[in-house]
């Protein structure tokens, strides 16, 4: 199957070759080209320039995409797609006055999503998952990283990640999975979390590495969640099942877990709403991507990410939506992207750049993913007619997508 596109008015990040993460000043440059062409073969970009050079020759299908912009598909680098009923009940208390902590307290939060997800079937959680997978792939995400964290028992974790395999199976999104048993204690274990932290080491953990069920390991490093200390524990029992870790960190109180996690190599460190100057020395020069989620922020009323802080360091950043029932129950990757620009003031440039090549790095596919370059996975979102990039922020209620291409075929 070939398939030329043509007349694009702007092609977006386009990279001759493959780069791995922009930091700092280099995120403010998204290159491009005007009145372009792109051609997909074997479901890989196999070639793109100016019309002017544009083949003459036979095509499977041709699509113009005159006065359209075309630029990568989103990369999603952080979601908890996958859960069993919602937390609508608790939004509405939250806007009668409660809080997180009082709704938590009540038994509301990761834990009533827990009790849902362990008294709900493997068929019907995937069930349920896949309408939201299918919305977020329409909305231009073309990769996309799933956590665990829901069950908090051997049954329920291992359930959630055989789905995940299951959704990666069967569509061609791109899909990275994440264990994160350490996603809050269990009531049983509140008094002594040592015995639970052992039940995701030796419990856990081996039979997770035996199925192939994660690529990646995560933990809840928070005052009145995981300490660091217990988080190190995490990292390093995931280190030796070859899974690297990737930690909510830094959303309310900052406690150095982010020394912690560099100092483990994380290739990345979510959230980030709290960031000191120290967490912004300490990251400088590593190999860890800081994720900031604007949708989580927005929904709860919780600080942003400084993000021209952290860019003006020469930090690299990406962007994700956190897609979550209790605090962010959206996966709109252009809502992440038109928030970044509007509460973070983060340009149009580096908030694409933050949501695609950067996005990429920070799940381990900045070689196939994240950038228009020969050789990567074909997966692109065909804009409708605009009159410039800027209008994929500035239009923030507008849906701007008119086709989705997701690893060579259209969605
Ligand atoms: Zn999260």
């Amino acid at each position: 199957m070939k398939i030329l596109i043509k007349n694009i008015k702007e092609l977006l990040q386009v990279r001759e070759n493959t780069i791995a993460k922009v930091s700092g000043a280099e995120m403010a440059i998204l290159p491009k080209i005007d009145n372009a062409f792109l051609i997909i073969e074997n479901n890989m970009i196999a070639d793109f320039g100016t019309m002017i050079d544009c083949p003459d020759t036979a095509f499977d299908q041709v699509i113009d995409a005159a006065g359209k912009t075309v630029l990568p598909t989103w990369v999603d680098s952080h979601t908890h797609i996958v859960y069993a009923g919602n937390r609508e009940q608790e939004f509405v208390d939250r806007i009668n006055g409660l809080s997180y902590e009082e709704i938590a307290n009540r038994g509301g939060g990761i834990l009533n999503s827990a009790k849902k997800l362990n008294a709900t079937s493997e068929e019907e959680i995937y069930n349920q998952s896949k309408v939201r997978l299918e919305e977020v792939m329409q909305q231009g995400t073309g990769a996309v990283e799933i956590k665990s964290g829901y069950g908090l028992t051997v049954e329920g974790e291992l359930k959630m990640l055989r789905v995940i395999k299951k959704l990666a199976e069967n569509y061609p999104i791109k899909i990275k999975a994440t264990f994160l048993g350490a996603h809050a204690f269990p009531v049983e274990y509140k008094e002594n979390h040592s015995a639970y932290i052992d039940l995701i080491i030796n419990e856990m953990l081996p039979k997770i590495a035996e199925e192939k069920l994660a690529d990646y390991i995560d933990a809840f490093l928070e005052t009145g969640y995981f300490s660091v200390e217990e988080t190190e524990r995490i990292m390093e029992a995931g280190k030796q099942f070859g899974l690297t870790a990737k930690i909510h960190v830094n959303q309310f109180t900052a406690i150095n877990g982010i020394a912690a996690c560099v100092k483990h190599e994380a290739l990345s460190v979510d959230h980030l709403e709290i960031v000191t100057d120290e967490d912004i020395e300490i990251l400088k020069g590593s190999k860890t991507m800081p994720v900031a989620l604007p949708s989580c922020s927005y929904f709860i009323s919780i600080p942003y990410t400084p993000a021209r802080k952290m860019i003006a360091a020469g930090l690299p950043l990406a962007l994700a939506t956190d897609f979550n029932p209790g605090t962010t129950p959206s996966g709109n990757m252009n809502f992440v992207v038109a928030t970044a620009c509007i509460k973070m003031k983060m340009t149009p440039e580096e908030a694409i750049n933050a949501a695609t090549i950067n996005g990429a790095y920070a799940i381990g596919i900045s070689e196939t993913h994240g950038s228009i370059t020969k050789g990567k996975s074909a997966s692109m979102i065909i804009t409708k007619p605009l009159t410039s990039y800027y209008q994929l922020p500035y239009a923030f209620g507008s849906n701007l997508i008119d086709q989705v291409i997701i690893e060579g075929k259209l969605i």
